[in-house]
């Protein structure tokens, strides 16, 4: 899949977040009338419309003025196997595992089925807005494959892994330490840095790994560079107080993944709700980063995410759906729920929009080490884009013809929008295939 090699103009109302707005005010850049310059698949100029035109008269003119561009979504914590068990609500999370997600995900032992759900899944990826993800694999080899493969001839940006586990699941989830340093070799070498494709070490949580399985999952990081690595963190309360027992030699959760050297730059640890001051310093100082999955804190009933506190200690923060502990695929929803509940938390912080918008985009690259590539409108970059436009009766579409002002118009958006105002996905270019 090429780009076409002829510059071409967009023409459309822009948005992008090109620098971290929880340091620098005025980080929200805004064209109403704006330019995006595509050239064989990358971002070559951002500007009014005016401007970027009279710079370069020799390239063809899209109009697609009446709807907005952003920079693709990045959804920085998603799980494949989970699509179908969506909605299920009333649970904290070791019960709805129990119930509902583990026997899901034993269900992909049968690779037919696991590629059907692997189409659902980059589908609604796309169908979202969403163009780069930190994904969960399923715990089986060619399962995980399947999804690798789906995201390959979709075109997305996939980072993902199998998930690794040797204990307290269901027995059909567990393997051994040394079947899942073999299998993740293989599918390392098969996918790693393969086109737009990643690779992510996976444990999936300490609860359900020993100290052998942690122990390979440090040693895939060590041979194999650039490999990227997620779990989860300190979700719930009755998880952190089963990990303490499991660990009762280590001073707190975070710790487990540090002894095991699991605690790096390109290390994103979902929800972190629970983390205590002294593992947020230890994060930072580490430069790991958390994935904020607000839906998935409130469905689950698990807390609300302190983000004044990660700001304090200097922890990095990006959003992720969290599919199927989540209520959905959409970023712009997730982005709604943040503000929502920070608008609720006893310490919470006041979101705009301008923070929503870096969430959802640029903040989810730089967890991913590839805010050189992606995450806004910088020449140069990959013209991973969304366009949103809303049905013509519908209420955004009212409020983005009359919106007294840019910031009005982003947080209506984050508002308003579903995946019916998702007109376009585009990666590198190219239209997204679903
Ligand atoms: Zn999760």
């Amino acid at each position: 899949m090429t780009a076409a090699a002829h510059p071409e103009i967009l023409r459309a109302t822009l948005f992008h977040v090109p620098r971290n707005p929880f340091r620098v005010s005025g980080s929200l850049e805004f064209h109403e009338d704006g330019g995006l310059l595509i050239n064989s698949g990358r971002i070559a100029a951002c500007g009014d419309y005016a401007s970027v035109r009279e710079a370069h008269p020799e390239a063809a003119v899209r109009d697609l003025r009446g709807g907005v561009l952003l920079p693709g979504f990045v959804d920085t914590h998603v799980h494949y196997p989970q699509v179908r068990i969506l909605g299920c609500l009333g649970y904290g999370l070791l019960e709805w595992l129990q119930r509902y997600t583990l026997p899901e995900e034993a269900k992909f032992a049968d690779l037919d089925y696991a590629r059907v759900v692997a189409a659902e899944f980059v589908r609604a990826l796309a169908a979202h807005g969403t163009t780069t993800a930190l994904v969960f694999g399923s715990h089986f080899t060619a399962a995980t494959a399947a999804l690798f493969e789906a995201a390959r001839s979709s075109g997305l940006r996939i980072v993902s892994g199998i998930v690794l586990s040797d204990r307290n699941l269901l027995s059909a989830l567990h393997q051994s330490p040394d079947s899942a340093y073999r299998e993740s070799t293989r599918l390392i070498r098969e996918y790693h840095g393969k086109g737009r494709l990643l690779y992510a070490v996976t444990p999936r949580f300490a609860l359900s790994s020993s100290d052998a399985m942690l122990e390979i999952c440090g040693a895939l990081l060590r041979e194999n560079p650039g490999v990227r690595f997620q779990t989860h963190l300190n979700e719930s309360k009755p998880e952190v107080k089963e990990v303490a027992r499991l660990f009762p030699h280590d001073p707190d959760y975070f710790a487990v993944y540090e002894r095991h050297g699991l605690a790096g730059r390109h290390s994103v640890f979902a929800h972190s709700v629970q983390t205590t001051d002294a593992e947020l310093e230890r994060m930072a100082a580490r430069g790991s980063s958390a994935s904020y999955c607000p839906g998935s804190n409130a469905a689950l009933g698990s807390g609300f995410f302190p983000i004044c506190r990660h700001l304090a200690k200097g922890v990095h923060f990006a959003l992720g759906s969290d599919v199927g502990g989540g209520t959905g695929f959409g970023m712009l929803k997730e982005g709604l729920q943040a503000y929502l509940l920070q608008r609720l938390a006893p310490e919470g912080f006041p979101l705009a929009a301008e923070h929503l918008l870096y969430l959802a985009t640029l903040a989810g690259a730089e967890a991913l080490g590839l805010e050189g590539e992606i995450g806004d409108f910088t020449p140069g970059k990959s013209a991973d884009l969304v366009y949103v436009h809303a049905p013509e009766a519908s209420p955004l579409a009212a409020v983005m013809r009359n919106a007294p002002s840019a910031g009005h118009l982003l947080s209506a958006i984050f508002t308003l929008a579903d995946s019916s105002c998702i007109a376009r996905t585009w990666v590198e270019g190219c239209p997204v295939k679903t």
